[in-house]
């Protein structure tokens, strides 16, 4: 609990950490958008192309999809457009007016800014997302260094992931602060050897708060204060 106060306010961070990783997708972006695409629009214009109802579509994709869930190509555009024969970049920029921050959470960057702490987006957005939302939201303009699983060539949920990080990086596990709304990454992050770990439990501003036993949580980065 003790560990968790001090996560919670922005001086009490700065104290304990000299580099803070941020999560994208459901800690500084809203998953709405993410949900959306993947339980809506995708399934939508699959089901079109390949003359099948709305549900049939969702079926078959969320069959495919879980096979490779926390998997690097579960994360990859380019797996996707190929195995649904779908550009699935350009429909995600049809759609990209619905890329929005989460409540609070550019309040949130603008103060971390202001901080002494390293700033890094630790992401397993594939490039063109992290373009599509960057150019909407500007949101890579407030870090040191972006890191995404494709450029270090495994998930986060991997520990490859957090050593070819740790190579790049060089942070300093006891000194470092990491925010995400995944629990298997976090996990994966806690046996790399983070154990100051936040937990962000509304990820999709339109669906409710869901805690987890094992890590510290927040609904989101603006609780932080
Ligand atoms: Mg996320």
């Amino acid at each position: 609990m003790q560990m968790k106060n001090k996560l919670k306010h922005m001086d009490g961070l700065s104290r304990i950490c000299d580099t803070l990783m941020l999560d994208m997708d459901g800690t500084l972006l809203d998953l709405a958008y993410d949900n959306h695409m993947w339980m809506e629009h995708i399934p939508t214009e699959y089901a079109k192309r390949n003359n099948l109802s709305p549900q049939d579509a969702r079926e078959h994709l969320y069959k495919i999809l879980g096979r490779l869930e926390g998997k690097l190509d579960w994360y990859c555009l380019d797996h996707w457009s190929d195995a649904l024969d779908l550009d699935v970049v350009a429909l995600h920029r049809e759609q990209k007016e619905r890329i929005a921050f989460l409540p609070g959470a550019k309040l949130f960057l603008d103060n971390a800014l202001d901080q002494s702490f390293r700033l890094l987006l630790v992401t397993n957005s594939h490039q063109e997302t992290l373009n599509i939302k960057s150019e909407v939201t500007g949101i890579v303009e407030y870090f040191d260094d972006v890191y995404t699983s494709h450029a270090l060539g495994y998930a986060k949920e991997d520990q490859g992931f957090w050593n070819q990080l740790q190579k790049q990086e060089m942070f300093d596990p006891d000194r470092t602060v990491f925010i995400d709304d995944n629990v298997a990454v976090l996990q994966a992050a806690r046996k790399y050897g983070l154990d100051q770990l936040l937990h962000i439990t509304q990820p999709d501003s339109r669906k409710a708060s869901q805690e987890h036993d094992d890590f510290a949580g927040i609904k989101g980065v603006s609780e932080i204060t």
